[in-house]
């Protein structure tokens, strides 16, 4: 027999979530589990485990879920020490995993969708107020399009910042602007020639105009101080609490080269002293004719560091640009004339590749264009090949603009398609400059995240943050309706190329977790894996595409422990 108390006055959630301790009489003698810590009830689980798809309950004990499935067999686990919480209908996920991520070199400024002048300027200042007086202003995330006739110049940051030196990069970090400040301490003047692989942009009269583009950003960048080891601590701190709170429970930091000493600390000092909610990837060297022992010391280095929050063991290294800058290598040349040029040969890119492979370490291929992208599937086939291996699970970041001949390669190679869903974004940079420079027909398979799926591709989703925001819900609602958070155009870019909120929903979870070799502990709701989880403020499964852009967390839990938990339940 069992005897419920309930102490109604406890609440996991504020509002109407209550968390009821329950007392239950003592089991069968002789039991040999231990009860669960804490049993959720009356959810709507979407567990991501084909074998269990549904379920309205699961039980949590230490870091794991020990049980998932109907309200009374889970209840039937319970202990007198077991707390209960009824999570009140809501739709449950497992915690999301965001599979292309980089902790940014510095706080900056946000100037994502700026959309005007006025707004950097804003934006700007209410950033500058934060920092000591006199300090360096930085921001990052405009577009063209914010300045008159897409013009970006430093008399609009002289406007505000008549002495303090001051540098924003744009979205993709290709060029930044700088203000005239910024140009005196980095002795930019009318006489300094442009570096190579970069230009100093200069009016009709020769004078610069604080624009950078490429390799005479590092001319400014280069005098920026360098992070303390305690700023850059607060730096991770601040980023991985908001991943918590958009429902990220793992990251994977694509950043090439991998952590830098202090960011290295950094994880590790917050894995210390608990502060650090998320499982986080990070990148060894990549090195283009690397030996044998410097591989296997990566490979000893990443076993010996591996935890349940840390794990390293890949390599990230970028074949080509970017559409927007002409630099993405396509099969061919851009509307209006143009391609890119792959920063590697294919001779280099199969014998670098191959050489990670043979030693065990998974590799990560920037390709967006279709050229590199072949180039890239070609090295992987290469490699395993050369080597006889299988199961690498070799990855091609972002592939924007796949040949539609390619895209079965991709299953059959084992290789895992890194998509970006908020890439998909309609904005006036995708309409008025990506579409017209690639053209109608390959735009059309440009982000083809359904193609992906019904080639069978592994999809791994990510977001490119900090070039995009890394709000996975907001890549969810991109990957579904392909339009903007405005809700534009009408039906969606490309609709043909939408996937509904399960495909999006796998990717960033099971799929994720897949393509860090983590499926047996993580991306579903099932007995044995991490309780990783996110409780959200509708059911995504239920309600019309374009809700989900109101669509909130209210809760993530990772490793059994609560990491973020919304204000109100609205
Ligand atoms: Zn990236």
């Amino acid at each position: 027999m069992r005897s419920v108390h309930l102490h109604a006055n406890r609440y996991l959630l504020p509002g109407a979530i209550a968390a009821l301790a329950i007392a239950i009489a003592a089991g069968p003698a002789g039991a040999a589990e231990m009860p669960p810590e804490r049993i959720y009830l009356n959810a709507r689980v979407w567990t991501g485990d084909p074998a269990q798809p549904a379920a309205e309950a699961f039980a949590v004990r230490g870091d794991r879920f020990i049980a998932v499935g109907p309200a009374p067999a889970i209840e039937a686990l319970a202990g007198t020490a077991t707390e209960i919480v009824d999570l009140e209908g809501r739709r449950v996920v497992p915690g999301f995993n965001d599979a292309h991520w980089h902790l940014p070199a510095r706080k900056d400024a946000r100037l994502d969708n700026a959309g005007s002048v006025a707004v950097i300027q804003q934006r700007l200042k209410d950033y500058a107020a934060t920092l000591p007086a006199e300090s360096w202003v930085t921001g990052r995330g405009w577009m063209p399009p914010d300045f008159p006739g897409n013009t970006a110049h430093k008399r609009y940051l002289d406007q505000v910042f008549p002495g303090r030196p001051v540098v924003i990069r744009d979205r993709d970090g290709h060029q930044a602007l700088a203000n005239a400040r910024t140009l005196q301490l980095a002795k930019i003047t009318r006489d300094t020639p442009d570096p190579a692989d970069g230009i100093i942009v200069r009016d009709a009269s020769g004078e610069p105009t604080g624009l950078l583009k490429e390799s005479a950003v590092s001319l400014v960048r280069d005098l920026l101080p360098a992070l303390t080891t305690e700023d850059t601590y607060q730096l991770l701190i601040g980023e991985v609490t908001e991943a918590a709170s958009l429902g990220l429970t793992s990251l994977q930091d694509a950043t090439e080269g991998g952590l830098n000493d202090n960011e290295r600390a950094a994880v590790t000092r917050a894995i210390a002293a608990g502060r650090l909610p998320v499982r986080y990837r990070s990148a060894v060297p990549f090195d283009e004719q690397p030996e044998r022992r410097q591989l296997r010391r990566y490979v000893e280095a990443c076993e010996a560091a591996r935890g349940s929050l840390h794990a390293c063991g890949f390599a990230k290294l970028i074949l080509d640009g970017t559409v927007d800058a002409k630099t993405a290598v396509m099969l061919e040349p851009y509307v209006g004339g143009g391609n890119g040029l792959a920063f590697l040969s294919q001779e280099q890119l199969e014998r670098a590749v191959t050489a990670y492979d043979r030693a065990g370490l998974q590799v990560e291929i920037h390709a967006i264009g279709d050229g590199a992208i072949r180039m890239a599937l070609d090295a992987c086939e290469h490699a395993a090949r050369t080597n006889g291996t299988s199961g690498r699970r070799h990855r091609i970041e972002h592939l924007e603009v796949p040949a539609s001949a390619d895209l079965p390669r991709f299953r059959q190679l084992g290789v895992i398609a890194s998509t970006q869903a908020i890439f998909a974004t309609p904005d006036a940079g995708t309409l008025e400059n990506y579409a017209p420079l690639v053209g109608p027909e390959r735009a059309a398979r440009a982000q083809p995240f359904r193609l992906f799926d019904e080639a069978g591709a592994v999809q791994a989703f990510g977001s490119d943050y900090p070039v995009y925001p890394m709000d996975p819900l907001l890549g969810i609602y991109t990957a579904v309706t392909r339009q903007t958070r405005a809700g534009t155009p009408a039906g969606g870019w490309y609709p043909q190329n939408r996937i509904g909120v399960e495909a999006a929903l796998t990717h960033y979870t099971r799929d994720a977790a897949y393509a860090e070799f983590e499926e047996a502990v993580k991306g579903t709701i099932s007995p044995g894996k991490y309780a990783d989880f996110v409780v959200l403020s509708r059911d995504i499964l239920a309600i019309p595409s374009a809700e989900l852009r109101e669509t909130r967390v209210l809760l993530t839990v990772m490793g059994g422990r609560e990491t973020w938990r919304a204000a109100s339940t609205e």
